[in-house]
């Protein structure tokens, strides 16, 4: 249903990595990338976890010595966001309703209008994140979902649709599907 509304390639991610550690951040750099707009909820942290751990300070402090700017982009409360975000000292959005575009579009406010070429959006979702996020013309990378246990309602029904992307694309595109390495678990 969803899939008729957006064109098909915006459910495809630019690039696949297990956790969000796993980013090459001076390659996103050297490719002319300046901004990182990063998913919260089972990106970073699962919905049971509220404190940065070190290993999420360290991704922050290497994120900003590299020279990126950086924001918190979530569907969740304020409440959460803002606690987060004071941790690794990072401005944010919260209630963005991705995949729409108003979010994204304030955090693009923040940063003084820039390129959109130039922004990075990370995230666990195909229909909130990569959709969203290659809809604003964003490099997108998808990660793993920390933990499934706890997701919401809305969260379960895009993972059906998510399922059958995958399948489309695996149908389609096995070359771009095989790159991507996606784990069997996904
Ligand atoms: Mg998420």
């Amino acid at each position: 249903m969803l899939e008729l509304l957006f064109n098909k390639r915006h459910f495809y991610p630019n690039e696949y990595k297990k956790t969000v550690y796993d980013i090459d951040l001076q390659d996103l750099w050297n490719s002319n990338i300046r901004i990182i707009m990063l998913d919260l909820d089972n990106t970073l942290l699962s919905y049971d976890e509220y404190k940065a751990t070190s290993k999420i300070h360290q991704l922050f402090e290497t994120i900003k010595r590299i020279g990126f700017k950086i924001y918190i982009i979530s569907n969740n409360k304020k409440e959460r966001v803002r606690s987060f975000a004071k941790q690794v000292a990072a401005r944010y959005v919260y209630s963005a309703n991705k995949p729409f575009k108003l979010g994204f579009k304030r955090a693009l406010k923040y940063a003084n209008y820039p390129n959109p070429e130039t922004v990075c959006l990370v995230g666990d979702q195909f229909m909130t994140d990569v959709l969203g996020g290659r809809r604003m013309n964003f490099y997108v990378i998808v990660v793993n979902t920390i933990k499934r246990k706890g997701e919401k309602w809305f969260t379960k029904i895009s993972k059906y649709y998510e399922r059958r992307i995958l399948r489309r694309l695996l149908r389609t595109d096995p070359d771009f599907y095989y790159n991507m390495k996606l784990d069997e678990k996904r």
